[in-house]
């Protein structure tokens, strides 16, 4: 049995949206998912669902089942025990995430005091292991989160995650306001734990090549649902999907002069969810298209083994990719790079010599198609960030926290969600610009630089 398994999960918010609209998802002990799709395709969402954090109001359906037992059908005694001790969340955001007045030590022992009836002492104690756990000094607990960097802070927020020894870690964006060296560190750090641990982790970004690069599988949501699952490596290389191509495609890949020269993006904007295009929702915007894609909505269907996508051009034997004129220009160029000699998993060694360069040369070149994608996201939808910041939404959701929440959503829990609100607009201006300067400079960590800091 996996540790989680989601089916046809379906969360609607008050006023129609309907921001996920059916997802089956399993996650083994010791698996890395990955969650990748545009911003407002739901991610948030659906990890919030998860630990029925959402705001009141918002309707839920389908099973959440972690360990069998359906958190959605949870008492809320049952449920404040899950949360921290079954599953825990890390936000993106570490900067408004964590209370600014209490020190990062007490903040993490909290958790420990309420769900592992600690002492005092030993939940302090604990804080010190985790943060050294972290990789910061224990002492550093008696810091105030304004003493601490950025990367620090994230730091702080999953040794908070891991407080309570959660089988299940989902990290919703957890680098995207980092800039390129720590979201490295920070990521590979996440890695080791969860690979030393056993634990599962969900990893939600909006970074296809972050994820491809952490991740053991990959989901690519599309206005609410998965549209492709598989090996990450796979999805990122070769997605089947049309949208998971265009995503992928997204990343110039270092060393690669297709897409150096030819940048690709996806024009238009996410459908928004309360208004979801008929049919296969990609449809407005999908290259290889077909008249019944507007009127015949298309499920997950096998698309080789391990592998699933949501699109007619998938035939029966889970071979067939999109294919026809725009898909097939997309598709011909990742591939390329991927056999290139410098392909993505040469990017390390690459990169430190060539990130610099490589990036001021194709850096005019890239950046506008994909920025201009993004740009039209962002104005179209006011709130949200145009580089996967999170929705005011996450804010209201916990502003009005569900009722009887109890005394650690009053503090850390509550702090967490109002950090993705914090985050949402300035949170994505600062990380698209923080991306964008780690990328430049040419000191940034080889193996990670290559493909991620291409983020859009
Ligand atoms: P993502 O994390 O992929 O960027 P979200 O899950 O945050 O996407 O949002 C999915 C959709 O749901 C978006 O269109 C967003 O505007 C909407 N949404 C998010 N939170 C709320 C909320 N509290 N009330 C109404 N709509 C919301
Ligand atoms: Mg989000």
């Amino acid at each position: 049995m996996s540790l989680l398994e989601v089916r046809d999960l379906k969360v609607t918010y008050p006023g129609g949206a309907a921001a996920v609209r059916g997802v089956d998802l399993a996650v083994a002990a010791g698996e890395k998912l990955g969650i990748a799709g545009e911003s407002g395709c739901g991610k948030s969402t659906l990890a919030l669902a998860l630990l029925r954090l959402l705001p009141p109001g918002a309707r839920v359906g389908g099973e959440i089942l972690l360990d069998g037992e359906d958190v959605l059908a949870m008492k809320w005694g049952r449920l404040r025990a899950v949360r921290w001790a079954g599953a825990s969340i890390v936000f993106q955001g570490a900067m408004h995430s964590l209370n600014a007045v209490h020190r990062v030590g007490d903040q993490i022992a909290e958790p420990i005091v309420l769900h592992r009836r600690a002492t005092a002492a030993g939940a302090r104690r604990r804080a010190g292991e985790l943060l050294e756990q972290v990789g910061l000094p224990a002492a550093r607990a008696s810091a105030y989160p304004h003493e601490l960097s950025g990367g620090q802070r994230q730091r702080v927020m999953i040794a908070m995650a891991l407080a309570c020894d959660p089988r299940l870690i989902v990290a919703d964006e957890p680098t995207t306001a980092l800039d390129v060296m720590i979201q490295a560190q920070i990521l590979r750090l996440i890695e080791g734990l969860v690979g030393a641990q056993d634990v599962g982790l969900i990893m939600i970004s909006h970074d296809l090549a972050v994820l491809a690069d952490t991740c053991d599988r990959l989901a690519v949501m599309y206005a609410g649902r998965v549209v492709e699952e598989g090996p990450a490596r796979q999805v990122y290389d070769d997605a089947r999907h049309p949208y998971g191509r265009a995503l992928s495609g997204a990343f110039p890949r270092i060393g690669d002069p297709a897409s150096r020269f030819a940048p690709r993006g996806l024009p238009g904007d996410p459908p928004d969810p309360a208004a979801v295009p008929s049919g296969c929702a990609f449809h407005p915007r999908c290259p290889v298209a077909l008249d019944l894609c507007a009127t015949e909505d298309q499920l997950l269907r096998p698309a080789g083994p391990g592998r699933r996508a949501a699109c007619v051009h998938v035939g029966a034997d889970g071979t067939g990719t999109p294919g026809g004129n725009g898909a097939a220009a997309e598709s011909e160029a990742p591939d390329e790079g991927a056999q290139s000699a410098d392909g993505p998993d040469a990017h390390g060694e690459a990169a430190a010599a060539t990130g610099s360069g490589a990036r001021s040369a194709d850096g005019g070149g890239v950046e506008p198609g994909v920025a201009a994608a993004r740009t039209g996201t962002a104005a179209g939808t006011g709130a949200k960030g145009a580089d996967g910041g999170e929705p005011a939404g996450n804010g209201a959701a916990v502003d009005g926290g569900p009722p009887g929440e109890g005394a650690e959503s009053a503090g850390n829990g509550a702090a967490g969600m109002a950090g993705g609100a914090g985050a949402s607009g300035a949170g994505a201006g600062r990380g698209a610009a923080d991306d964008r300067a780690g990328g430049t400079g040419g000191a940034t960590p080889a193996r990670d630089h290559g493909v991620r800091s291409s983020a859009p």
